[in-house]
């Protein structure tokens, strides 16, 4: 029986979190027999080491060697640290300094030559972007292997081959399974426990790539599939999917059981706990999908099953992601001209920005969607352009967006069959004076979007979770 399991940042994000860490995957492994682990790159929160692979990167390319040089300070100093606790100085504790030093020369000098060059592209990011795992690896089997449970430290360059697109590429499944079939399964023969990088991949030349941030779930998924796992498990820093974020309701509580499609909405809108493109792979493939504590091995978590149950209400979380903007496209003569909602899309869809929500509007007035806040500028001028006869015509009277945004989503599956949900929620949002901009139903129907302003995220939140526990 083979488990999968992803341990995220905080969970090897120093040297006591690393040994907590491995004596779960040894305890794991006595139970399950294969266990296959992907793990995240080092750094406790807020400070990780991939923000600062990135920051120091971009800097370079800026002409500031000066943040290079304290995001190298910075990479030496947890990587090493943890090196110096972890790794007795007879077994392999120079060996894996010597490992980790040559990824920080070489993203020094790839740096440097970002420097010069005035530049810092895609794919070089996505190559420094995978370092902190590379080496986090590193340390993870080699603390195993002294620890008596024979590890290797395997990158997933070697396993997941993706597109080209950098910094958020595809696996391609068909390529992707038999390799990680052939290098993975010798040596869970072996009871070898493959201690793999979250979070990259290569392309079929062999190109570093990156699926994307909090990726590292996405590559556990991957693998789970690659390999016909029986579950995938995912070990964080809380007690499972909670009914809030608990730093913005401390009174959130973890959800036993959840569906794929429920998980896959709190995901998409913005519960960090999971990243949203992880379900998909286990959802084809049937595999159970659990959310664990790394800190609290004992919780049951949650489990993501096709079903899920539904709880006492039959709101099971809410959820808020922020920085957003909302575009609107309006005029009295846009009633009834065909076309115009797919030329609008089209256009947003050019630049490649995504939608997030396209809201509800009452008549043929007006089309109203979401995106990310920093993409607004380009999409209203993308939509100038396309439109712009239209707008000369004045059947469009002007193409605008809306700042300071956020969408808090509610989200479970009961939700449906539940007469005066949506009652409740406008209630308790109106007795506290949050006004909502706009709203949307999830096309699954097992989530309701809300369009509100940042400064009344938090207050939303909280009072829509009042209506959960
Ligand atoms: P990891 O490094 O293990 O991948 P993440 O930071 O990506 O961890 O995800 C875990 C964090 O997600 C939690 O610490 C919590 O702050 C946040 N989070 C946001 N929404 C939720 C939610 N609904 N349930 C649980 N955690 C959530
Ligand atoms: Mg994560």
């Amino acid at each position: 029986m083979t488990l999968v399991m992803k341990f995220g940042g905080t969970s090897v994000g120093n040297a006591a979190a690393i040994r907590q860490t491995a004596a779960l995957i040894k305890s794991c492994q006595q139970e399950w027999g294969q266990v296959v682990v992907v793990a995240s790159a080092m750094g406790s929160k807020p400070v990780k080491v991939t923000d600062w692979l990135l920051t120091g990167a971009t800097a370079a390319a800026a002409g500031d060697s000066e943040t290079v040089k304290q995001a190298a300070a910075y990479l030496r100093q947890v990587h090493y640290e943890a090196i110096d606790e972890l790794l007795h100085p007879e077994r392999e504790r120079q060996t894996i300094l010597a490992e980790n030093q040559r990824f920080i020369n070489h993203y020094v000098a790839l740096c440097e030559a970002a420097e010069v060059l005035g530049e810092m592209t895609p794919r070089a990011l996505d190559v420094i972007g995978g370092m902190g795992e590379q080496m986090a690896i590193r340390i993870l089997a080699a603390y195993l292997r002294q620890e008596g449970q024979p590890a290797a430290a395997v990158d997933a360059t070697e396993l997941i081959v993706t597109d080209n697109h950098f910094q958020a590429a595809t696996p391609l499944m068909g390529l992707t399974s038999p390799k990680t079939e052939a290098r993975l399964r010798p040596l869970l023969t072996k009871n070898i426990i493959p201690i793999v990088t979250g979070f990259i991949g290569a392309t079929e030349d062999g190109i570093s790539t990156t699926l994307g941030r909090g990726g590292s779930d996405y590559s556990g998924a991957i693998l789970g599939q690659a390999l016909q796992a029986k579950e995938v498990w995912i070990w964080t820093d809380v007690d499972g999917v909670m009914t809030a974020d608990p730093r913005l309701v401390s009174t959130a509580q973890s959800i036993p059981t959840l569906s794929y499609r429920e998980v896959s909405e709190l995901a998409y809108f913005g519960a960090q706990v999971l990243h949203p493109k992880t379900m998909r792979p286990c959802v084809e493939n049937g595999i159970p999908l659990r959310i664990k504590n790394t800190f609290h091995p004992d919780h049951p978590g949650t489990v993501i099953v096709t079903n899920g149950v539904n709880g006492r209400g039959s709101i099971k979380a809410v959820t808020a992601i922020k920085e957003l903007a909302m575009i609107t496209v309006e005029g009295r003569g846009m009633m009834g001209v065909p076309g115009i909602a797919a030329r609008t899309f089209g256009a947003v869809a050019q630049i490649g920005v995504s939608v997030l929500l396209i809201a509800q509007a009452s008549s043929e007035q007006s089309i109203c969607f979401v995106t990310p806040a920093k993409s607004a500028p380009a999409v209203v001028e993308s939509l100038e352009r396309a439109l712009h006869e239209e707008l000369t015509r004045r059947d469009i009277d002007r193409v605008w967006a809306r700042p300071d945004l956020s969408i808090v989503t509610v989200v479970g599956a009961g939700m449906q069959g539940t007469p005066g949900i949506a009652g409740r929620i406008f209630t308790a949002l109106g007795e506290h004076h949050v006004n909502v901009i706009a709203i949307a139903q999830g096309s699954s129907e097992c989530s309701i979007s809300l369009v509100v302003q940042t400064d009344d995220v938090a207050a939303a939140v909280q009072h829509i979770h009042r209506l959960i526990v």
